[in-house]
């Protein structure tokens, strides 16, 4: 992934006044985490698996209506989970895009799998559903989707064609909390859903994830691996008389104060989400007439999926454009960055992945993006952004 070169310096009006850079992200605070961690410190309950962790899970699994929904540290240590549950051994292949996080790949080639990446659709940036069948082997085991700025991938089309192969689905919904396809959230239609809570999500903890087991079938054998492979959950409830090692596994729960802060963002989640999209929709009026002559597309949001405004991104018409205009939107203050660099075309994905067939959207679309800032609080500085995009498109 690569981050803005942007220098973090004060600009100068031509009037003389100071004028700070626009980040491309800051974290909001709700305001009563802090409340949270401290009645987490009063209650002397510092491991996980506590007061506030239960209620974060119970708010997942209502909100997101899967049956089973578990805290992780990290949206990798969901998916790491989601390998070990899906049984990945050596030379097991996992079809999945190539236009994604290196967890997404990580996760399985940790287990001995090996990942095959599939082009993306040109307008979602998800997985190209049509494309999956072709790269199905006798190997294959998973299909692993990823809901791209949290707008959903094709999940009728991708959900049939798993059941035909008899392949499970894991869905990667790091960036798509509180968003949904067809009324059904991101995360709770594959066999397993992930989410992250990472500072940079639009609800988050610091550090932080969910592995959302929708199969109720692996929810047993998940709390197992979760608990550093013993059936801890079993003792504590009463159905073993013993606690011991029953099961691979690692310790992948948070710790109650990092689920306590969590709590205060869970409870402000509706808000967090329409702030974030009333800047997502100014964004998105603003460019409109950008897109038409021409010189910029603006992000797809298809009839079917409801989305969370997780990012806003433009794709430049041309990618020898993007450093440029990248650069000149630094030195307006501005910071705005690309995304994912392919897995296959990095040297991580060289060595441990392969491409099921060319992948021309996904190379070409990479180079053409740029994310701009968006976070609560930009309100007030968000027609600068705006006004410079314009600026510097419209001078070419
Ligand atoms: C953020 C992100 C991750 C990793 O999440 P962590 O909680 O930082 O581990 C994985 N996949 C995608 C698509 C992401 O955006």
């Amino acid at each position: 992934m690569t981050t803005s070169n942007s220098p973090d310096v004060l600009e100068r009006k031509a009037s003389g006044a100071a004028v700070q850079t626009i980040p491309f992200n800051r974290p909001f605070m709700v305001g009563t985490e802090l409340d949270h961690v401290r009645e987490a410190n009063r209650r002397l309950q510092l491991a996980g698996d506590g007061h506030f962790t239960s209620l974060c899970s119970e708010w997942l699994e209502r909100r997101t209506g899967s049956r089973t929904a578990l805290l992780t540290h990290s949206c990798t240590a969901a998916l790491e989970m989601a390998a070990i549950l899906a049984d990945i051994g050596p030379g097991d292949e996992i079809v999945m895009p190539s236009y994604t996080f290196v967890s997404t790949a990580n996760a399985f080639v940790l287990r001995g799998g090996l990942p095959v990446f599939v082009d993306i659709r040109p307008d979602t940036l998800n997985i190209d559903e049509t494309k999956i069948e072709a790269a199905i082997t006798e190997r294959t085991r998973a299909i692993v989707v990823v809901h791209y700025a949290g707008v959903a991938c094709e999940m009728d089309t991708v959900m049939a064609i798993a059941a035909r192969h008899g392949l499970l689905v894991i869905e990667d919904a790091a960036q798509g909390a509180m968003a949904s396809y067809r009324g059904r959230a991101l995360g709770s239609i594959g066999q397993m859903g992930t989410l992250s809570f990472h500072e940079t999500k639009n609800i988050m903890s610091g550090e932080g994830g969910a592995l959302l087991v929708n199969d109720p079938t692996l929810a047993h054998r998940a709390r197992l691996i979760r608990e550093k492979g013993t059936n801890r959950t079993d003792f504590l409830q009463g159905k073993v008389d013993k606690y011991t090692w029953v099961d691979i596994g690692s310790s992948y729960l948070p710790g109650e104060m990092t689920a306590a802060f969590l709590w205060g963002q869970m409870q402000a989640a509706d808000e967090i989400t329409s702030r974030r999209l009333a800047l997502w929709n100014v964004y998105h009026d603003a460019f409109q007439g950008l897109e038409a002559s021409g010189h910029l597309r603006r992000p797809t949001v298809p009839a079917e999926c409801t989305a969370n405004a997780h990012m806003y991104y433009i794709l430049l018409p041309d990618r020898a454009a993007r450093p440029g205009f990248i650069d000149q939107l630094a030195r307006r203050g501005i910071n705005a960055v690309s995304h994912y660099v392919p897995l296959h075309s990095s040297p991580g994905g060289m060595r441990f992945s392969r491409a099921a067939a060319e992948l021309p959207v996904t190379a070409d679309l990479a180079d053409r993006l740029v994310r701009l800032p968006l976070w609560i609080g930009l309100e007030d500085q968000q027609s600068r952004v705006i006004e410079a995009v314009h600026e510097i498109l419209r001078q070419n």
